[in-house]
């Protein structure tokens, strides 16, 4: 933890214009309820002026040092916040205001498989993003150990779905903010490496829908969290690959290229402007590659 201990003249440098002087107020006034340390994973909560509190993560880099450092409130300047800045004041401060955990690896180890299961069965119950994400990995196991029939009556309902709830901000307490689009972001990952799946052991068309219906909602919706003020290209850039693996193996009937190329072209159109680097191309010449130019 001790490359979380940054000097005040180090905090000063980082937050943003007036944020170092308010950090020290809130953090004198003691609005950091909590500073839990989960290996190189800090989660802290600090009152604000919302009923709920902010929340605020910082995450450790190679070695000890800090590496991304987030928080839910809006505001969304170059440097760090108030929040941030009053967590980091805490964590200087020494132990007492520091509670370290063990990591959710070690903490789930501990529980028994029937434990673990009323766990899961619960947290589905509950919420619902849960359960998307469990449907998603549920349809991506059983299309994988059936036989190829499967892939026909693949749902990628689940995916669709959990695409929504991350653009909508399903989560309690989260604004249309950086660590919003950062969550939205790791959660389509989760979704990218399912689809991964599915496409290296052997049902690349199940991939192929999954990642088409989830391009369809992330571009028809992006702009909910665009508290960012820009273009989150990156997440397009990993579905778009995605794509590209599962059509190369695909085999494509006529019919079925000609689908795929308006479909192509129509994400290709909502992204125009945006400044993508490779934009649809990979996934355009994955469908080209497969269909027989005749020789001239
Ligand atoms: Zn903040």
């Amino acid at each position: 933890m001790d490359g979380f201990r940054l000097s005040e003249d180090e905090l000063e440098e980082r937050a943003a214009e007036g944020s170092f002087e308010r950090g020290v107020e809130y953090h004198e006034a003691k609005a950091v309820l909590s500073v839990i340390a989960r290996g190189k994973h800090v989660q802290a909560r600090v009152s604000g002026s919302r009923a709920q509190p902010y929340q605020v993560e910082l995450a450790g880099a190679d070695g000890d040092e800090l590496g991304r450092v987030s928080c839910s409130c809006p505001d969304d300047r170059e440097g760090w916040c108030k929040h941030v800045v009053a967590v980091l004041l805490a964590i200087r401060g020494g132990d007492e205001e520091l509670e370290q955990r063990p990591t959710p690896e070690v903490e789930i180890g501990e529980l028994s498989e029937g434990e673990l299961r009323s766990f899961v069965e619960e947290l589905a119950i509950s919420r619902s993003e849960v359960l998307d994400l469990l449907e998603a990995r549920w349809e991506t196991v059983r299309v994988l150990e059936a036989d190829e029939a499967a892939t026909e009556d693949f749902d990628a309902g689940p995916f669709r779905r959990r695409v929504l709830m991350l653009l909508h901000g399903g989560q309690a307490g989260t604004g249309y903010t950086y660590a919003r689009a950062i969550r939205t972001k790791e959660g389509i990952t989760e979704l990218v490496e399912l689809t991964d799946r599915l496409t290296c052991e052997g049902a690349p068309a199940a991939a192929a829908e999954a990642l088409a219906v989830m391009l369809d909602v992330y571009l028809e919706g992006w702009e909910k969290i665009h508290g960012l003020g820009r273009f989150p290209g990156d997440v397009v850039e990993s579905l778009a690959e995605g794509l590209e693996e599962a059509l190369e193996r695909m085999g494509l009937s006529e019919d079925e290229t000609d689908r795929w190329l308006s479909r192509i072209d129509e994400w290709q159109e909502a992204v125009e402007g945006y400044g993508l680097r490779r934009g649809f191309l990979g996934p355009r010449h994955a469908v080209q590659a497969g269909v027989d130019v005749p020789r001239s």
